[in-house]
């Protein structure tokens, strides 16, 4: 028998049908030829320049909101999704999140919690990539809190007037338009602010050492009045916007995997290549060791990505398993990258190779979504019956 693949040590991929392999390899293709030859460009210079040809690139591929029905969605399941997000990420946790907030978070809500009109309005253009949409829940005060949130929107006559600013709101300078959450007399509510709506102004968030290949704002809302029809009518408190936000997360699960596979293999080839002492590196033990390290977190991330997967397939994915993949994954992909980044001397801390900034990025990966804190209360919770969140 011959030696196992490395990309794939336990074949876990030998489990996914023929059309989840055609997304796989769709998107796989698609990340190497078009997004890989730019991508350390985009981060060096902390922006994704031609943002509306990404976009519209992404929406020929149909990645966006492809786990969505109808409205110019695929409909795939959710390994399919989960897959796409895995290669993508590969790529860079900024162009899987172009995708998870455009797709699992802002189509999402619209989808779920819109109107037949907001939907025909929004979804099959976000669909195509010609409409970029985002997602306001985090404020500067409101983090992992986001009950805690203290943009207001208050009704007068039919009209809605919205108060407020939001934080780290990936696309939010590029959008066209905007998932705000507010609180209200009646809870929080969901709203969309297209772009250009009096009082709404976006501003870019600058020197960030993370996710750089992504735009990340803070969204201000002066006074900004919004018709009746404005309104996300079937969101009715936090769970609208948790349950969106539950999509995206089992994207990261995936994703997380997937800077994990990129950075081992960054670190096998290297060393294999790499002469010190009058022998490649990777013929040392100790290099051996870690190479052995690496391929375990890898193929454990696999494992769990593709496990919650069909449990989500199947309607049996608790929060919880999400919070479990989230976690366990983001967790082992940096202890991967900052590993592989050793393993790489001088030249792991460049961008002539994915490492260091796939470490980078997975800082930022940790953090949204629910902090690993966030994520182990949530466990904590699903054990014991308590919550220690407050
Ligand atoms: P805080 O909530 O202030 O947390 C700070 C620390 O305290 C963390 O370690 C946290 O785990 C810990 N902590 C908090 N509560 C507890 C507790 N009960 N017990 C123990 N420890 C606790 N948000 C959006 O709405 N839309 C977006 O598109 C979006 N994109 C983002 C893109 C990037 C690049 C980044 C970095 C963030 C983005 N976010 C977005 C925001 C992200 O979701 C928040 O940063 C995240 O929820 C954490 O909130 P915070 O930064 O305010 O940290």
């Amino acid at each position: 028998m011959n030696n196992p693949d490395a990309h794939d040590f336990l074949a876990v991929d030998q489990d996914l049908t023929e059309e989840e392999r055609a997304i796989r390899d769709a998107v796989r293709d698609y990340g190497t030829a078009e997004l890989l030859p730019h991508v350390a460009d985009w981060f060096e210079a902390g922006t994704i320049p031609a943002v509306r040809e990404v976009a519209k690139g992404f929406g020929a591929l149909g990645v966006f909101g492809m786990h969505l029905e109808g409205y110019g969605c695929a409909g795939t399941n959710a390994v399919g999704y989960g897959l796409a997000c895995r290669e993508l990420e590969a790529i860079d946790s900024g162009l899987r999140s172009f995708v998870s907030v455009q797709g699992s978070l802002a189509m999402t809500a619209i989808h779920h919690y819109g109107s037949e009109e907001q939907r025909q309005e929004w979804l099959p253009r976000m669909a195509a990539g010609e409409a970029i949409g985002c997602f306001g829940l985090t404020e500067p005060d409101s983090g992992s809190d986001p009950g805690s949130m203290r943009t207001r929107a208050r009704r007068d006559g039919s009209d809605w007037v919205l108060n407020g600013t939001k934080m780290w709101i990936t696309n939010g300078s590029v959008a066209d338009v905007a998932v705000v959450w507010a609180a209200t007399d009646d809870g929080i509510r969901g709203f969309l602010v297209p772009a250009g709506t009096p009082g709404f102004t976006a501003n870019v968030i600058h020197k960030k050492l993370s996710l750089r290949a992504s735009i990340t704002s803070e969204l201000v809302l002066q006074d900004v009045r919004l018709p009746a029809d404005a309104l996300l009518p079937e969101a009715s408190g936090l769970r609208a916007p948790l349950s969106c936000l539950s999509e995206a997360r089992y994207g990261i699960v995936w994703g997380a995997a997937g800077a994990a596979r990129a950075c081992f293999e960054s670190a096998l080839d290297y060393t294999k290549a790499r002469v010190q002492f009058g022998r490649p590196i990777s013929d040392f033990q100790l290099t051996q060791r870690k190479l052995a390290d690496l391929l375990i977190d890898v193929n454990h991330a696999m494992l769990t990505a593709l496990r919650i997967g069909r449990l989500k397939d199947a309607g049996q994915a608790h929060h919880s398993h999400i919070s479990f993949g989230k976690l366990a994954n983001v967790r082992s992909a940096q202890r991967v990258a900052a590993i592989a980044r050793g393993m790489h001397g001088a030249s792991g801390i460049t961008l002539e190779y994915p490492v260091m900034r796939h470490m980078l990025n997975l800082e930022s990966v940790a953090t949204y979504e629910g902090t690993e804190e966030v994520h182990a209360l949530t466990l904590g919770q699903a054990l014991t019956g308590s919550s220690a969140f407050r």
